[in-house]
Parts: structure tokens; sequence; C-alpha cells
């Protein structure tokens, strides 16, 4: 086997024995087949600020509910001067009224961070995943989030779909927490293709590789997947595994 390590990454943790050289080439092979598979010519490359507020309102939320209600919040408001001066109590009870779960919170980091944007940083949404990630409201997921479909930058936004899925393919080791996923990630996969995995990987959770009876059988990753081999289960990814995780 190659190295065990590749940075501050370790095989340990995964299920199954495979080198890095190996576990390149699957990557690589697995994006190529999901891109093909779940297509998407254009990607949400749009304003970061409209994607920043999109994620805040999403947390938790279902997508059909989540664009209504983003989409009526910029007819309302219409921009960022206007959503910053809107006191936190008028957001608050807009979402409240349009059924927003957290709408508290959600209320306040809306206002805030679009202060916050234009007061810190000239009304320009910051290019840095550090630097979004002190905004309120915004965790790793979002800030990816707007770094890939706001600006347009290779980065890979881990959701519970992308955490799921790189686990089952034993991309990522089981028990590791998604801020490790994307570590892993971004160590196999080429970063010209980074943007597209969030994308590919969503479709794919939503059409194949569900949560719960995933259809293994009809799945264009059988082959390359360890999870379709039994070498990786629901049980080792919940961490319940008696294996040890080895
Ligand atoms: S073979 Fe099964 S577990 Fe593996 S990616 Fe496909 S649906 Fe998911």
């Amino acid at each position: 086997m190659a190295s065990e390590k590749s940075g501050s990454l370790s095989l340990e943790g995964f299920t199954f024995s495979e080198s890095w050289e190996k576990k390149r080439k699957r990557a690589k092979k697995i994006v190529e087949i999901l891109t093909k598979t779940h297509p998407r010519e254009k990607l949400l490359i749009g304003d970061p600020y409209r994607t920043l507020i999109h994620c805040i309102i999403s947390q938790r939320m279902r997508d059909e509910v989540t664009y209504n209600v983003w989409e009526e919040l910029f007819k309302r408001y219409g921009d960022i001067e206007t959503i910053a001066t809107t006191p936190v109590e008028e957001m608050q009870k807009f979402l409240r009224k349009s059924g927003v779960g957290l709408w508290k919170t959600k209320g306040e980091w809306i206002v805030k961070a679009s202060q916050i944007i234009l007061e810190r940083y000239g009304g320009k949404v910051p290019d840095s995943l550090d630097e979004l990630m002190k905004l309120p409201g915004i965790g790793r997921k979002c800030a990816n989030i707007v770094l890939a479909y706001g600006l347009g930058r290779q980065a890979i936004p881990v959701d519970t779909h992308v955490n799921r899925i790189s686990k089952r393919l034993g991309l990522a080791p089981p028990r590791v927490q998604p801020e490790r996923v994307e570590d892993y990630l971004r160590e196999l996969i080429p970063r010209e293709k980074w943007i597209y995995v969030n994308h590919a990987m969503v479709d794919h959770g939503r059409a194949i590789c569900k949560p719960v009876k995933p259809k293994c059988e009809s799945c264009p990753l059988r082959e390359l997947c360890p999870y379709a081999k039994g070498l990786v289960t629901d049980e080792d990814i919940k961490g319940n595994s008696k294996k040890g995780g080895k």
C-alpha cells in the first residue's frame, strides 16, 4: 500500500484497505460518471449576496419553500441596503408568516449579515471562506455554497447528501465530521471538478443513493462502490459499528 497519510489525512479510519493512489483513481471515475449521470451544464453562478441569503433561509427547510420565500423576500425588500435597514422584528415577522423555521434567529442573521457586508466589506460579499464564516448564520457549508455557486470558485460544500454518499463510496472514513469529509474530497478529486461535486451528489442522493434503501442495483457507481460490496454499511456511518472503525 502507498503511504498511509496524505497531508494530515489518514487511511486509518476506513473500513477497507485501499491505497491513496487507487482511491484517487476511483474518485476520478466516480466524479466522471456522476457528472455525466447528473449533468448541470450551467451551474448557478450568480449573485453571491442572494446566494448567501438563500443559504441562511434554507437551513432545515425544504427546497421549494426556501425558494419561494427567498424570491418573495427580494421582491419585497429589493436589495442589501433595504434589507440592512429593515428592523429585525419586521424581517422575523415576514419569515414567520412565510412558514420559515427558526424565523427568529434567521431574521436576525439576515439583517445583521447584510449590515456587516455593507459596513465592513463595502457592500461586497467577501471572497474567502474565513471571512464568510465570520458572518452570522454562515457556517462552513454555506460559505462553500457562496464561494461555489455565488462566486464560481472551486469549492465543495458538504451537506447531508455529500456526507452520506462520500462515506458510502469510501471516499471519506465513515465516522468523520462533514468538515473532514471536505478535506478528503479535496484531496481525492481533481480541483477543476470540485464545483460539480455538490450538485452531482445532491441529485444522486435524491434520485438513487437515498438515505434509506439506496437503489444500488440500478446505480451507475455500483462497480466502484464499497457499500454495494458490503465493505461499508450504514451502521458504520452512524458510528454504531462493532468493527471499531477499521
Ligand atoms: S452503489 Fe448504492 S451506496 Fe453506492 S453510490 Fe450507488 S446507490 Fe449509493
